[in-house]
């Protein structure tokens, strides 16, 4: 029977607490994952990538270069720039030599391309002429023209069935500086793929080769790129020119919504750039994890510490409008929950309108009683008395102590009749009831007022009714029920 009307608002201090919680918890955590994270990058871009860099190009220095190496000692060969000067005799001989270079070294294919007869050898003899007039034959004309003593180029390769290799074309002098032709040995490009892919593997980077006008020469099979060119990718754009031009360093991008550490290296043999790179997402997936976790065991702790508050202050809460509502002598409401109640109970009136009744109760002679039993006893025959009125009401009842030993019971859902059958119940059960004084059994009697709300007064309007029919009780000689209709 007690207000559900709230004294203290719970809600601004389970916000102001969840927003302390909040921010403490997660900025804490926030942090804490940034630095964490700002470490590992940093150890990545300045220890890790740099030296897995390194391997990797210790590694392709062996592979990559020795075709150099062996494709230098072609064009410096005696036995070479000999058999030329000699006339192009012994077709063989140079067929030979040629399949004897390719199965030492392991390449996939050797050459000469000779400047005066325009033959081109390979291990199986005479391939065919090379002409200026044939797109294919481009590569050794621009060998010819070219400053540099060789360069490497991938193309198909005719003597392969067209297999995309890797030539190393060298530039042939005889002993006297004149150009004789062209020499070198070719890998495919396949293996070459299959060996990036063997350092991808083990070193879990992606690894592609770049060329100096940037485009992507090389690249493991399963590299995942589809570009060739590093200016169509998202985020290398602006950064090609610069990485050129610095020929080996750190540098990160964002490509495709993730960030990707890039570590790059120029190969003056190759005349190719190293790219060795690391999506950060792998790398921090660890500490993204712990993140997560760390997350939810804050927002775990957020909320158990919510509910928690909230039960305790709700327990709190219920305890002092207990108090606060309650009148000490009775138990029952005092006048200032009335005041609450009744608005409300005139509010659902509104919504769903069911007779709402008063009764006014007055304790007679009562001054009597305090003059010959005393003020305790008459306290105590209070508190019975409203015992005595809870007894015969429902939940939804309003009783409250109006005054010293006035009482006032708002019934809800009942019309005039059915309120005066209660008044009339109430007022026989306090004359039946025996009150006492040590053992004197003291008597004592109520007089009640009653009345109905009309619909449309304010409810002081139906109290006074209450009051009057209470009034006419007393008049009427006390110890019976009077009823005061609406006028
Ligand atoms: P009537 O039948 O006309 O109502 O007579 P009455 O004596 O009951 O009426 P009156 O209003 O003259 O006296 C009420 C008395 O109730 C006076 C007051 O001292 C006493 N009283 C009021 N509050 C309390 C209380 O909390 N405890 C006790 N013991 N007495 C109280
Ligand atoms: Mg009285
Ligand atoms: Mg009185």
């Amino acid at each position: 029977m007690y207000s559900t009307h709230r004294i203290f608002q719970r809600q601004p201090l389970i916000l102001l607490l969840s927003a302390l919680l909040v921010t403490g918890f997660f900025a804490t955590t926030l942090s804490s994952y940034y630095v964490s994270k700002k470490a590992i990058l940093d150890a990545i871009v300045a220890r890790e990538l740099p030296l897995t860099s390194s391997n990797i190009y210790s590694e392709i220095q062996k592979d990559l270069v020795q075709p150099v190496l062996i494709s230098s000692t072609m064009a410096h060969d005696t036995f070479l720039r000999d058999w030329v000067l000699g006339g192009e005799q012994d077709g063989e001989a140079m067929a030979h030599y040629l399949r004897e270079i390719k199965g030492r070294y392991g390449a996939f294919s050797s050459f000469f391309v000779s400047e005066r007869s325009a033959s081109y050898y390979t291990g199986e003899g005479i391939l065919k002429r090379v002409s200026p007039q044939e797109p294919r034959d481009a590569w050794y004309y621009r060998v010819r023209s070219m400053q540099e003593p060789y360069e490497i180029n991938v193309d198909p390769d005719l003597a392969n069935r067209d297999a995309l290799t890797i030539f190393v074309n060298y530039r042939v002098f005889d002993f006297d500086g004149r150009f004789l032709g062209a020499t070198g040995i070719g890998l495919t490009v396949d293996a070459v793929r299959r060996l990036i892919e063997d350092y991808q593997q083990r070193y879990q980077r992606t690894i592609y080769f770049v060329d100096a006008e940037g485009k992507i020469v090389l690249f493991g099979n399963q590299s995942g790129r589809q570009e060739t060119d590093l200016r169509a990718t998202e985020g290398l754009r602006d950064l090609v020119d610069r990485i050129l031009r610095e020929k080996s360093g750190s540098y990160q991008y964002r490509s495709n919504g993730s960030e990707h550490l890039l570590n790059v290296n120029y190969i003056p043999e190759l005349k190719w750039y190293l790219f060795v790179e690391k999506g950060v997402d792998s790398a921090l997936a660890e500490i993204r994890q712990t993140l997560y976790t760390n997350l939810a065991v804050c927002l775990g702790i957020t909320l158990l510490v919510l509910f928690l508050t909230h039960v305790a202050l709700r327990r709190y809460q219920q305890r002092i409008e207990k108090l606060a509502a309650t009148d000490k002598l009775t138990g029952l409401l005092n006048r200032q929950a009335f005041g609450i109640l009744i608005d409300k109970a005139f509010a659902d009136y509104r919504r769903d309108p069911r007779p709402i009744s008063i009764l006014m109760i007055d304790v007679d002679h009562f001054k009597t009683i305090n003059d010959q039993h005393g003020h305790v006893v008459g306290d105590r025959i209070l508190n019975q008395v409203a015992t005595r009125f809870l007894e015969g009401l429902r939940v939804s009842d309003i009783a409250v102590r109006w005054g010293g030993e006035e009482f006032l019971i708002v019934l809800k859902s009942c019309d005039l009749d059915h309120a005066r059958r209660i008044a009339e119940h109430v007022r026989a059960a306090i004359e039946q009831t025996e009150f006492k004084a040590g053992k004197q059994s003291i008597a004592v009697t109520v007089s009640i007022g009653v009345s109905q709300y009309d619909g449309a007064e304010p409810y002081e309007a139906t109290i006074s009714r209450a009051d009057a029919g209470l009034y006419a009780a007393k008049n009427s000689g006390r110890n019976r029920v009077c009823t005061e209709a609406a006028s």
